[in-house]
């Protein structure tokens, strides 16, 4: 009967060892970040119509969007 006893315990702290290690080992993936060269937004010159990505474009002085620095020149003098 002790040794029933014993081998009851032995095979919990069994289970609870391997129970601990499966939840270490299954941490979560980290982030994958989103394609930004596919998913980049186009936007409009405001000066003439052209559409290029958001990341090229130049901001004039009210916030409009523009192509090139003589389209934004030429839009809004200063
Ligand atoms: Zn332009």
């Amino acid at each position: 009967m002790k040794l029933l006893a014993w081998l009851v315990l032995v095979l919990l702290v069994i289970y609870a060892v391997r129970k601990k290690m499966t939840a270490v080992m299954r941490q979560p993936p980290p982030p994958q970040r989103p394609p930004e060269v596919e998913g980049e937004s186009m936007v409009s010159c405001a000066h003439c119509g052209i559409y290029i990505p958001a990341s090229e474009a130049l901001t004039g002085p009210q916030g409009q969007l523009y192509c090139s620095p003589e389209h934004r020149a030429l839009h809004a003098p200063t």
